[in-house]
């Protein structure tokens, strides 16, 4: 059965699926760095919005266009930008929304939940005009925006539309 499931019709191996990790080198310090898991899953995704990425020769977090793939030599910035404009326009504008779009709606609605569980109903308005829920709910959406553009892209674009860049050299 294993044997079966590794084959597609094409008699590919597709068990494999894309690589578990990659290794990149700081130049500045000369450091190599190997990442894995969802943090590789989101520096490989360029619709992630990532800044840095740690660097274990410095200890710290350092700017991506500082980081090339060990592999290939393309700088990690380079290479999210070009993988960008390989999407047609309409599709790289949607998913470039996508994650601070869900991320600001989560946010809305669990602080809303949040505000009016807290500070409870004021006044005899409805439920979804409480001042309680709108206020929390705003704040919560901002840092759903901000969070959302950060972790949401990776892991929705790979269940949602399959598509996962960690195969991409
Ligand atoms: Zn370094």
């Amino acid at each position: 059965m294993a044997a079966e499931a590794a084959h597609d019709g094409e008699g590919q191996m597709r068990s494999a699926g894309p690589p578990r990790e990659r290794v990149y080198l700081h130049r500045p310090c000369g450091s190599l760095t190997e990442i894995g898991g969802s943090d590789f899953l989101r520096l490989a995704n360029p619709f992630a919005a990532v800044s840095a990425t740690i660097c274990c020769g410095c200890g710290r977090a350092v700017p991506i266009r500082e980081v090339d793939w060990a592999d290939t030599r393309e700088n990690v910035a380079a290479y999210r930008r070009r993988l960008r404009a390989a999407m047609p326009l309409g599709r790289r504008l949607f998913f470039r929304v996508l994650g601070y779009v869900v991320g600001a709606l989560i946010g809305f609605v669990v602080g809303f939940g949040l505000g009016l569980l807290v500070l409870g109903r004021v006044g005899n308005g409805p439920w979804w005009l409480q001042v309680s829920g709108l206020i929390f709910g705003g704040t919560a959406a901002y840092g759903g925006l901000l969070l959302g553009g950060q972790l949401l892209p990776a892991p929705l674009m790979r269940i949602l539309w399959g598509i996962d860049y960690r195969g991409e050299l």
